[in-house]
């Protein structure tokens, strides 16, 4: 039975698609954008659009930018030699909120799943291997205290280990399963503060 027109059910339909819309926010979503004024609609869809063809990933870090460099690895004032290997960039922007680290980061975008079947091929190491080439102190391996974040650390410590860079992990301050982004500032910086060298 068809309640809606087919454009509305066709909206409702790719709205849903959206990551935690179900059915109910979708119908909501779409119908409030069926009485937006319409110049509002087009500024939207075209934001929506540019960005998806804008934004890509750091040359260096894999951070989401529309330049080459993102603006933590083009600033000459951060510390290059000190890499903090995170999961997504919404970990990076938790640790950039508290203004305390200085060092610049290595965005993984995933961790390593067994269970999932995500392989470390299947998440942004290679590119960080490449960066150890060059002049390198020290890698904080800051994924998430869950099971596939501290899999994750655990492989990618043996894997610098042999190269002589130092290694550390974030103190375990975190809770475990814990998201890094909806963790406190004190939190994560008493983790960063409280690493140990693996
Ligand atoms: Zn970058």
């Amino acid at each position: 039975m068809e309640y809606y027109s087919s454009q509305i059910s066709k909206l409702i339909e790719e709205l849903s698609r959206l990551p935690g819309i179900g059915s109910k926010s979708a119908q909501r979503l779409a119908f409030h954008l069926i009485n937006m004024p319409k110049e509002q609609v087009e500024q939207l869809a075209s934001t929506m659009v540019e960005a998806r063809s804008n934004v890509r990933y750091c040359r260096e870090c894999q951070n989401l930018t529309d330049q080459e460099l993102c603006p933590i690895c083009a600033n000459e004032n951060r510390d290059h030699k000190t890499i903090m290997v995170v999961e997504n960039t919404r970990d990076l922007a938790a640790y950039e909120k508290t203004g305390k680290y200085d060092g610049v980061y290595h965005v993984l975008h995933g961790a390593i799943s067994p269970m999932l079947g995500i392989g470390p091929g299947d998440i942004r190491l290679k590119e960080l291997m490449q960066r150890l080439q060059g002049d390198v102190d020290e890698v904080i391996i800051a994924t998430n205290s869950s099971l596939e974040g501290e899999t994750t650390a655990m492989y990618i410590s043996k894997l610098i280990k042999p190269s002589g860079i130092k290694v550390s992990r974030i103190a375990s301050g975190v809770p475990v399963g814990g998201d890094l982004e909806y963790i406190d500032e004190v939190t994560l910086l008493r983790a960063l503060e409280g690493r140990t060298e693996l």
